[in-house]
């Protein structure tokens, strides 16, 4: 089954034209999109819709899938989460609501390339080490979850991040992206992943493997995907930032178990080196994200624990 490459008109900026690239696969309109690079500083879901792309080329298609291969150009030529021409971050003005600025129109793009769909998949990372993690979102009808529910169990993802449900995480939710997209009638799994320096194989094939499923889940693939391993952890998360500016060295292992107080790494400081700090876990749990050896400044995220749910 070949691609078909184009790219939807967004808007003409006095003289230079913005698009969105996408890819379509199979026949008829898309049950699955696969959404990519909402965040410019974030380019590890490019590799897994490649490695997508080559694994769909070689297989018959019941129907169509489309992948968004770049949802935000200028923030990823910026190599930035957004843009610098608006500052304004494509995650958090749901569809733009018919705003001018460019990151608004690219986000109205990216909702309307999603319509008709069955299931948007929207694939991030962090800077973190992270496991495959899905996103359980805040404020979901049972319906809602039980949906959610059959799309985790096909994805197979190490870990879901369990959002509680305040008012403020469901406020939060409801000005997403993913919201927006979700209002006008797909399903919506976030998914993240390590940056490129920490994306190893094993991750990306347990990645591909699930949107395979998924696929599958949806009837646009006729044949068995790889069975799912089944060892996931569901969790809160809690994060712990950088106290100071250095260089963060980790020391425990990443989905290893921790108790209250066990050191997850040490801080060389910028000013006082060979006086390091050790940091500690806030909490039991397991130690789902956490940095590879790397300059910090203060309020860096560099690690999270994951307390069961
Ligand atoms: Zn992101």
């Amino acid at each position: 089954m070949q691609p078909h490459y184009h790219r939807l008109p967004v808007f003409d900026a006095g003289g230079m034209e913005l698009h969105l690239p996408i890819v379509d696969l199979g026949p008829g309109p898309a049950r699955l999109v696969v959404v990519a690079g909402i965040h410019g500083d974030e380019p590890s879901p490019l590799v897994l819709v490649d490695r997508l792309v080559i694994a769909l080329r070689q297989r018959e298609l019941r129907a169509g899938i489309r992948v968004v291969a770049a949802a935000n150009v200028p923030a990823l030529l910026q190599r930035a989460r957004w843009s610098t021409w608006d500052d304004e971050d494509m995650n958090r003005i749901g569809d733009g609501d018919g705003g001018p600025a460019l990151t608004r129109r690219l986000a109205g793009a990216v909702v309307g390339a999603c319509e008709g769909a069955q299931v948007v998949v929207n694939l991030h990372n962090f800077v973190m080490r992270t496991p495959l993690l899905a996103i359980q979102p805040p404020g979901a009808s049972p319906e809602h979850r039980a949906r959610h529910e059959r799309l985790l169990a096909a994805l197979d993802p190490h870990v879901v991040w369990v959002f509680g449900s305040s008012p403020n995480d469901e406020r939060i939710f409801a000005g997403s992206l993913d919201a927006a997209i979700e209002r006008r009638g797909p399903h919506v799994l976030a998914v993240e992943m390590s940056d490129l320096p920490e994306l190893d194989e094993p991750l990306l094939a347990r990645a591909l493997a699930g949107l395979l499923r998924i696929a599958a889940l949806l009837d646009c693939l006729d044949d068995i995907e790889r069975p799912p391993r089944r060892n996931r952890v569901d969790v809160r998360r809690h994060l712990v930032r950088a106290p100071g500016a250095g260089i963060f060295e980790p020391l425990a292992a990443l989905g290893g178990r921790l108790q209250r107080d066990d050191v997850v790494g040490e801080l060389i400081p910028l000013e006082r080196p060979g006086e390091r700090l050790a940091i500690r876990a806030p909490d039991g749990g397991w130690l789902i994200q956490r940095l590879g050896r790397r300059f910090v400044r203060p309020g860096d995220m560099i690690f999270t624990v994951g307390e069961p749910v």
